[in-house]
């Protein structure tokens, strides 16, 4: 199946870049990923207005309107032969012929990457027996809110949960736990569910506001505020979410149980809400 690189459709091994690019060299450049059920993308237009966002975080123009986003997103997923994918978006500050920190001249053009990839969601059994994850210092830099291709401490965290076994790292900056490597947390604790704040220091997740709206909508208790590492971990549940992720019970902590150690009631709920609210928007 082709990839979409500076406007043309062609084949993976067909696709060069340069090694002067600012996003190879410097990290210099913003990404997005995109679910895909049944050949349709779930919440496109909010995944674009991140783009958008983090784009104008870094002071570099779309290369592509949000109508030739969607174009290029809807012939991946037509010639991609899963049904379901996951989209695969980035742009970076394009290739000039010195190196220099500071911004390239206008004639310096961005480069603008997509592909399709099969989206693998957590399996029953999975979800079933949850995931443990590890608690670790947060290193990342200070504008975690800019979905941005610089990711080394989030690979690093990621790493080392990899290491202990565990599916994800939670990041804890001056003692309050703000998400994970690369999922946003909640945490449950006597019937209410609590989410970190959208700030500087977390990535605005779109699974993130699709699970805020749900609690309302079902009458589900939600407090939005900072959580403290240690009601992280007298938690009765806690849940990492993202776009391939979606909702999955953290069960094991840093070793000890969560809770009483298996997937709680409300993280279930939530996830049929979850696939519910899905199926209903993909009019499948
Ligand atoms: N937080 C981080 C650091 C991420 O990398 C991601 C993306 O996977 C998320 C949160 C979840 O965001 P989304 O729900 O938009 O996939």
């Amino acid at each position: 199946e082709p990839v979409y690189l500076n406007g043309q459709f062609l084949p993976l091994a067909a696709a060069g870049v340069s090694p002067l690019d600012r996003g190879f060299l410097y990290g210099d450049g913003v990404y997005e990923v995109i679910p895909v059920y049944s050949r349709q993308p779930f919440r496109i237009d909010e995944h674009l207005a991140r783009l958008q966002a983090t784009l104008a975080g870094i002071r570099l123009a779309n290369p592509l309107t949000v109508d030739a986003w969607k174009s290029v997103i809807f012939r991946l997923i037509a010639d991609a032969p899963w049904d379901d994918q996951s989209i695969y978006l980035q742009v970076t500050r394009g290739a000039d012929d010195k190196r220099d920190h500071a911004f390239p001249p206008a004639s310096v053009t961005p480069t603008a990457f997509a592909f399709a990839g099969p989206l693998v969601t957590p399996s029953a059994a999975v979800r079933a027996a949850g995931v443990a994850a590890i608690t670790v210092a947060d290193q990342r830099w200070a504008r975690c809110d800019l979905k941005v291709i610089s990711l080394l401490a989030n690979v690093l965290a990621r790493q080392q949960a990899v290491e202990q076994g565990c599916a994800e790292a939670l990041l804890i900056r001056d003692g309050f736990m703000k998400e994970g490597a690369a999922s946003n947390i909640f945490v449950v604790k006597d019937g209410r569910l609590l989410a970190p704040p959208k700030t500087q220091l977390m990535l605005p997740g779109i699974t993130y506001d699709v699970i805020v709206d749900l609690a309302q909508v079902h009458g589900q208790p939600l407090e939005i505020r900072e959580i403290a590492e240690t009601e992280l971990r007298a938690a009765d549940e806690v849940w990492m979410t993202s776009s391939t992720k979606e909702v999955l019970a953290i069960t094991t902590l840093d070793g000890a149980p969560v809770g009483n150690g298996k997937p709680g009631p409300l993280g279930e709920r939530m996830w049929q809400w979850y696939q519910d609210f899905k199926n209903t928007v993909m009019r499948k």
